[in-house]
C-alpha cells in the first residue's frame, strides 16, 4: 500500500499532521475505535476514507467506560494486527495513545448525559456512556474532523454521539455504519473472541431472533410487546443465552414505546455464557 500511514502515540504529533492537512485545504475523517480491528471497523475505515482526503483511526481501550467488574483488563489488544489493517485500508495515521497521555491524573471535567444514556445498556453499564462521550469529545477536539464514523452494531452510542454533536454544538457530521456479520449472522465484535465454541455456535441466535422480530413488525404487527415476545421466544430456544434486555425503543428519547407508529430501534443485550453481546435493528432501516 503506499498510501502515506503512521502509527502515532501523542495527542502533539496528531494535532501537527491535522494542521498541516488543513493547511492544504484537506478534508479529515476520524474513526474511533477500541482496536482488535475487524471487518466492522474495516468497513467505517473505508468509507472515510471515499469520503474524505485524510483519516485517523484511533485505537484506545479507554477505561474511563468500562465499569469497575467489566471486561478492561482482559480487553483483546493487537496493535500489530491493527496498524496492518488500518494502513491496508487506505487511513493516514493510527492514534495510539496511553491512558496517560490521554487523561490527566487530576482532572476535573467530564461529559455526562441524561435520559438516552439511562435505558438499554445504560441501566447495566451506568459510567459507561459518560466515559464514551468524554473521550469521543477528546478526540473530536484533538482530531477537529469533518466527519467521524460510527457503527450501527452500537446503535445507542451512535444516538448518544449524535445528540451530544448536537447539543454541544461540534461541526461535525456523524456518519452511521451498517452492521457488518460473520456469515451466520453473528455480528462482528471484538468480544467474539471470547466465546468458546459452544458459546461461539450459541450465539448467532442473536441475530436469529431480531430477525423473527423484524419479520413480525414488516407483517404490520404494530404491539412493541409483541415484538419483544417473539425475539424472547426465539432466544428461549438456546439454553446458553441469557438475555439482559430486549427493548422496543423510540429513537429520540430512547424511551420504551408501546406502538411502532414512529421509527424505533429494536435491541437486545444478552449474555452467553460470560460475554455480554449486543445486536439491534432500526424499523424501519435507516439506510
Ligand atoms: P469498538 O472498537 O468496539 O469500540 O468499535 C468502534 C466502532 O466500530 C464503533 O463505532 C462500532 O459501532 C463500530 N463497529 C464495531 N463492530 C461493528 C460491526 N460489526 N459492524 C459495523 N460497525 C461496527
Amino acid at each position: 500500500m503506499t498510501n502515506d500511514f503512521k502509527v502515532v502515540h501523542t495527542i502533539a504529533e496528531v494535532r501537527e499532521a491535522v494542521k498541516a492537512w488543513k493547511r492544504e485545504g484537506l478534508t479529515v475523517g476520524l474513526v474511533p475505535t477500541m482496536g482488535f480491528l475487524h471487518e466492522g471497523h474495516q468497513s467505517l475505515i473505508e468509507k472515510a476514507v471515499a469520503q474524505n482526503d485524510r483519516v485517523v483511526v484511533s485505537d484506545f481501550v479507554n477505561p474511563t467506560q468500562f465499569g469497575p467488574t467489566e471486561d478492561l483488563a482482559a480487553y483483546p489488544r493487537d496493535l500489530d494486527r491493527d496498524s496492518a489493517l488500518v494502513q491496508d485500508a487506505g487511513a493516514n495515521i493510527l492514534f495510539n495513545p496511553s491512558p496517560e497521555e490521554m487523561y490527566y491524573p487530576d482532572r476535573t471535567t467530564a461529559i455526562t448525559m441524561s435520559t438516552i444514556t439511562e435505558e438499554l445498556c445504560g441501566k447495566s453499564r451506568p459510567v459507561h456512556f459518560g466515559g464514551v462521550c468524554t473521550v469521543v469529545a477528546k478526540l473530536f477536539n484533538i482530531v477537529t474532523p469533518d466527519r467521524a464514523y460510527f457503527g450501527q452494531k452500537d446503535a445507542q452510542q451512535l444516538l448518544v454521539i449524535r445528540r451530544m454533536v448536537r447539543d454541544l454544538n461540534f461541526d461535525i457530521q456523524i456518519v452511521g455504519c451498517p452492521i457488518i456479520r460473520e456469515a451466520d449472522g453473528l455480528a462482528k465484535s471484538s468480544r467474539n473472541t471470547y466465546l468458546n465454541k459452544d458459546e461461539r455456535t450459541a450465539a448467532p441466535v442473536l441475530h436469529r431472533a431480531l430477525e423473527a422480530g423484524r419479520a413480525l413488525a414488516e407483517s404490520g404487527e404494530k404491539s412493541a410487546e409483541a415484538i419483544k415476545a417473539k425475539v424472547r421466544e426465539v432466544l428461549a430456544t438456546e439454553p446458553l443465552a441469557d438475555p439482559e434486555y430486549v427493548e422496543v425503543v423510540d429513537l429520540n428519547t430512547v424511551h420504551p414505546v408501546a406502538t411502532l407508529d414512529q421509527p424505533v430501534l429494536v435491541a437486545i443485550a444478552v449474555r452467553i455464557g460470560k460475554t455480554r453481546l449486543i445486536d439491534n435493528f432500526f424499523y424501519p432501516e435507516l439506510h
